[in-house]
């Protein structure tokens, strides 16, 4: 079907006031002092996000509201409110003090959307601990890699999970001094090494504890993949605060009143910045669903829920759109004001679609790990061109980069000015949430700039309305599910295999999860390609790596294409696999 490039927006589509009214003005009045100044602060001026988020609307009016409503399949809704958010999450803040772990203590969540983990989130977060969350599905392997690279000194997780994923694996975590388990079933463990959570809680006092954290101290810790080498810690810090409210107000405009779900899981950066932090800035009440994505129930709760605002994710859209318009049209949405999406790219269709199934469209927006909040967004007012970002919001400058040499440390650039032209998606460095470092890799840090400019490793373009549109990553990273896999961590689980000598792994382009997980495998000398032993090697790579970053396919090759040095080329499996161009192959090894 033909349609028109863009989305004009008028005061019709409008439900309540936006808060980015005038794009320009504001942009222009913006200052992140005056951003910050929104926010109450610690006495004595430190910041702490979960003060913000639950703490000082406890102490006022929005006490009783409800914070959190989880929904489950077979269990009534539970909810919590913002004054029993705050006692719960003191509560665990005292578990905590009382274990000896303080400020700047690692500490690791692994669990599904739980209550548990949201006050062990908030808990850690007063009590000054660094946060990592982990995904509930990923396998031993990368839990324990987490564990170890961010020597995490307390995990957080529920019985099951810990004598499925952890147990064995507990040797590779020599720092982990503390396990505390939520019981699946409401009693209480008793597993050997490991504390009953619900046991400690019962004990602990409800005292609120004394908050000593800076806007400069690190409050979470989010792991995510490059193209080589072990997973990435980026370390952010309580300052980001700022950044998550102003967010919560311009690219998902919040409003008090607002009833707010974001689909995305905790484990993951979107899920801890928007799925906890930025709705109880803005004291909204968010729907947490304990279920896994079911279209039909999806649009159930948009509607009985009276969900206004709705965060969610490109692989959601696309299997929601499979699932026909008519599922939607069997709902009404009449609460329903402001529909979101991150995480990879949103075709036009699944923009258009929104507006044909839930009567408004999607606005994409973009960030990243690094970033730490939302950088470039579609917001209400905004009129939409379905495929692009849409614009950087205030307090965010972004530009166009071209690399002046290929390789260069550090990284020298050139703003690109005109319009249209494609290059390295960039940011002048400055906004509250930008990350502080890798962990434990000054270097790889300091190749992520050049002078002031955040280099995103994303190739984009600006069109000369001010637009931005995704081209592609710059590295070989897979989005699946929109979710960041790192080729390496999947090729070392293969190679740990018997049969394997050498592994390649690529995203494939898939209808659906954006792309798919697919690897090519060499075998040692004494094995044999066969359908058993591919079975073999998909179920090997899913114990290890768990569904989320296991391969999907896994084809067999005599040897995978090298460069001379010794790299495997993965540009160059992906552009046979897709029947595309090989590009340059000069440094390819002879032979392959
Ligand atoms: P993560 O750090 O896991 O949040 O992944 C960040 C990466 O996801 C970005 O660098 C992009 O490559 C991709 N991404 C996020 N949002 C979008 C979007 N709206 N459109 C296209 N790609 C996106």
């Amino acid at each position: 079907m033909d349609r028109p490039g863009i989305i004009r927006k008028t005061a019709a589509d409008l439900r309540l006031p936006p808060n980015l009214a005038d794009y320009e003005a504001q942009c222009r009045a913006f200052s992140w002092d005056r951003a910050r100044a929104a926010l109450q602060g610690l006495p004595g001026g430190g910041l702490n996000i979960a003060f913000e988020a639950v703490d000082r609307h406890a102490a006022g009016p929005l006490a009783g509201r409800t914070a959190l409503r989880f929904v489950a399949r077979d269990a009534p809704a539970l909810e919590l409110s913002y004054g029993e958010l705050a006692r719960q999450s003191h509560r665990f803040a005292q578990v905590l003090r009382g274990l000896g772990v303080g400020k700047g203590a690692r500490l690791f969540v692994l669990a599904g959307r739980i209550p548990e983990l949201y006050v062990a989130v908030l808990g850690a977060l007063k009590q000054g601990a660094v946060v990592t969350p982990l995904f509930s599905a990923f396998g031993p392997e990368p839990i324990a890699t987490r564990i170890r690279l961010g020597a995490g000194e307390v995990l957080v997780t529920t019985d099951a999970l810990y004598t499925r994923k952890v147990r064995a694996m507990r040797a590779q975590m020599p720092t982990l001094r503390h396990v505390l388990l939520v019981a699946e079933d409401g009693g209480s463990t008793n597993e050997p090494d490991t504390l009953d959570l619900a046991a400690l809680m019962a004990v602990a006092p409800d005292d609120a504890v004394a908050i000593s954290t800076t806007a400069d101290d690190a409050a979470l810790l989010h792991f995510t993949s490059g193209t080589t080498g072990a997973p990435k810690g980026a370390l952010h810090v309580h300052g980001a605060v700022v950044t998550h409210h102003a967010t919560g107000r311009y690219a998902l405009d919040l409003h008090p009143e607002d009833r707010y779900w974001c689909t995305a899981d905790p484990g993951w950066v979107t899920g801890m910045s928007y799925g906890i932090i930025a709705p109880l800035l803005h004291g909204v009440s968010s729907l947490v669903d304990r279920e896994e994505f079911d279209a039909e129930r999806w649009y159930g709760l948009l509607e009985q829920e009276r969900i206004s605002v709705w965060y969610t994710a490109p692989t959601a859209i696309r299997m929601l759109m499979k699932a026909g318009v008519e599922a939607a049209r069997r709902h009404s949405y009449p609460a329903l004001r402001f529909v979101a999406s991150v995480g990879e790219p949103l075709n036009p269709e699944a923009v258009w679609w929104g507006k044909e199934a839930l009567g408004l469209p999607i606005h994409d927006n973009w960030w990243q790990t690094e970033t730490g909040g939302i950088m470039i967004a579609n917001t209400p007012a905004f009129d939409i061109k379905p495929g692009s970002m849409g614009r950087p919001l205030p307090g965010i400058e972004a530009c166009i980069v071209e690399h002046l040499e290929a390789v260069g440390e550090p990284p020298r650039v050139r703003i690109v000015e005109q319009p249209d032209v494609e290059g390295e998606l960039a940011l002048h460095a400055g906004w509250p949430s930008m990350f502080r470092g890798y962990l434990d890799n000054e270097a790889r840090y300091r190749k992520c700039f050049a002078g002031d400019l955040y280099l995103t490793g994303d190739l984009a373009r600006r069109d000369a309305d001010g637009y931005y549109w995704f081209v592609g990553r710059a590295d070989d990273v897979i989005k699946s599910a929109g979710h960041l896999i790192g080729p390496f961590e999947v090729e070392s689980a293969l190679m740990e295999h018997a049969a394997v000598a050498e592994a390649g792994v690529i995203g494939k382009p898939d209808p659906v999860l954006g792309e798919m997980v697919k690897a090519f495998v060499s075998l040692k000398a004494g094995h044999t390609a066969s359908e058993a032993l591919r079975l073999d090697l998909l179920a090997h790579a899913r114990k290890r790596l768990g569904a989320a970053v296991a391969p999907k396919e896994i084809a067999f090759l005599a040897t995978l294409p090298r460069t001379r040095s010794g790299k495997i080329m993965r540009r160059l499996l992906k552009a046979r696999e897709l029947g595309l161009p090989e590009g340059d192959t000069s440094t390819l090894e002879a032979g392959a």
